[in-house]
């Protein structure tokens, strides 16, 4: 039977998502809009606002006022902080309507919505989290360098108008990371969604609107990257943009932020190595975990996927027949069904592009599974079947690009040293796990390894942990203190306690 979402694009009853600018919800002033098509089956899902440059001018204004205002940049802490919390009990409360739209945005099915970091139930505890900051924010009362009797202090202040543009992967958790920490610090955002990734995130910015947020604080323009995000990142009245996407984009981003020198916080790719040593408490396990992170949910396209696999020659068999059995247990299909675990690819662009680095990597490596598109009741949409190629050297285009799709090279290695520099050898820097039973092992290789989450015998994010790249996989961290502070200024102040001259 030929695989459809249309009964559940009902049952959801999805309607066209417009653009909300200074708590007004509108169309674009052009007029167009944006067909989304489900990367399972090809159908049309609904449409959306495409926004313009001028949309983006009025979001703009609309935040720049509403941040002048005061109102949210400069309230008592318990508003944010009420607000915030508010919101978190919201979203726990939406969360099975939230997952049903993600799985019409981007197909990631429901039964990965139990998956922790990327569930609606991080995304709430991530707001908590940052509610708990903004009575904490503050600057430092520090002693005096010269005579006179003066104070020198430090205050902490809202960057402005903050630009956040969101990838279509994990719009929960990576809506959650930007918008919690620019409101907790009082700044007011124009937000970008993926035009892959819209209406979930839509629904997110409604709930956000009733949990009590004041017009013109959150202001929404859906839409492309070439048309809204560049007006955005180019805009000469946003203070901040925050970005989580792909290295180029990123790459384009400090270019363009050369001519305001705008503040710049990036999320970007990665090629995280998993390291298997020979005593890892149990390699069948480990190869589960490896391979389950590049094939189940969402089928590899995860900034933090480990989809390099150092494995220590001694168990590299037995981790290469474990991991072909978890590649086998992968299930496709309809978002919907419980029995599903993974997703296609999210476009077509992205599935040619898959494809053309599986090719490559036939010249590179050995193919033990996978290595194809999916067809049958499948071949609607952007399936590929879970692919692993042992023997990979780690210098290989397939072991050193991210593929952003379900691929996993596996490089083996002989000491604890040729691990590291393996590991440590990619232009990267996002994650990196190892799986060894040895504490000082642990901590000696987790020290050596240049990644900014480092998981031992598994891995997790966790909303007060920082998370961001070394290298070139970001600037900047998400989560924890850091993240909000990214979104202040610091501001010197000097006060003289008397008239005496200093
Ligand atoms: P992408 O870079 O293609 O798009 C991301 C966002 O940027 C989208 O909203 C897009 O419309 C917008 N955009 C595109 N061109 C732009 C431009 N010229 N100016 C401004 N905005 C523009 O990435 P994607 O395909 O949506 O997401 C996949 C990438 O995101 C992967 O590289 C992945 O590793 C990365 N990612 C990183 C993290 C992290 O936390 N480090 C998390 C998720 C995804």
């Amino acid at each position: 039977m030929t695989l459809t979402v249309q009964p559940h694009r009902e049952s959801v009853g999805l309607k066209a998502g417009q653009l909300l600018i200074g708590g007004t919800w509108c169309p674009s002033e052009s007029g167009a809009t944006w067909t989304h098509h489900h990367p399972a089956t090809g159908e049309e899902v609904g449409e959306f606002a495409k926004g313009t440059a001028a949309d983006v001018d009025a979001a703009v204004a609309a935040a720049r006022k509403a941040f002048d205002s005061g109102t949210w940049s400069r309230p008592r802490a318990g508003v944010r902080i009420g607000l915030l919390h508010r919101y978190a009990e919201l979203l726990r409360k939406h969360a099975d309507e939230l997952r049903a739209l993600q799985a019409l945005d981007n197909s990631v099915p429901l039964s990965f919505g139990g998956i922790y970091a990327t569930s609606v139930g991080a995304a709430a505890d991530v707001f908590d989290h940052h509610a708990g900051w903004v009575d904490k924010l503050g600057g430092q009362t520090l002693p005096p360098y010269q005579g006179g009797d003066h104070l020198a202090m430090t205050f902490r202040e809202p960057i402005g108008v903050v630009a956040a543009i969101l990838p279509w992967n994990a719009p929960f958790l990576l809506f959650a990371q930007k918008v919690a920490p620019a409101l907790a610090a009082g700044c007011t955002i124009v937000l970008k969604p993926s035009e892959y990734c819209t209406f979930s995130v839509l629904r997110m910015v409604e709930l956000l609107i009733e949990a009590g947020l004041p017009e013109g604080v959150l202001n929404v323009v859906t839409g492309t990257g070439e048309q809204v995000g560049e007006a955005l990142i180019n805009h000469r009245d946003v203070d901040k943009v925050s970005f989580t996407g792909s290295r180029a984009v990123g790459k384009h981003i400090v270019e363009a932020s050369a001519g305001t020198l705008k503040r710049v916080s990036l999320e970007l790719g990665g090629k995280s190595p998993a390291v298997v040593f020979a005593d890892a408490p149990n390699v069948g396990v480990a190869a589960a975990t490896v391979v389950g992170a590049v094939t189940m949910g969402l089928s590899g396209q995860a900034c933090v996927a480990n989809t390099r696999a150092l494995v220590h020659r001694d168990v590299y068999d037995e981790f290469l027949g474990a991991a072909q059995g978890m590649a086998a247990a992968v299930t496709y299909g309809d978002p919907f069904d419980p029995t599903v675990i993974s997703a296609p690819l999210i476009n077509g662009r992205q599935l040619d592009r898959v494809l053309g680095y599986i090719e490559q990597g036939k010249t590179e490596g050995r193919l033990v599974t996978g290595g194809e598109r999916l067809g049958g009741d499948l071949a609607g949409g952007n399936f590929v079947a879970p692919t692993i190629f042992a023997d990979v050297a780690n210098s290989a285009t397939i072991a050193q690009e991210e593929i952003f799709g379900p691929v996993l090279a596996v490089v083996p290695f002989d000491d604890e040293d040729e691990a590291i520099a393996l590991a440590n050898d990619t232009e990267y820097g996002l994650g990196a796990g190892l799986f060894t039973a040895d504490v000082q092992r642990a901590f000696r290789v987790t020290r050596a390894l240049k990644a900014g989450t480092v998981g031992v015998n598994g891995f997790q994010i966790e909303p007060h942990l920082p998370f961001g790249g070394f290298k070139q996989s970001g600037l900047g961290r998400e989560g924890g203190l850091s993240a909000i502070e990214a979104y202040t200024e610091l501001k010197s102040v000097f006060l003289p306690l008397t008239d005496e001259m200093m």
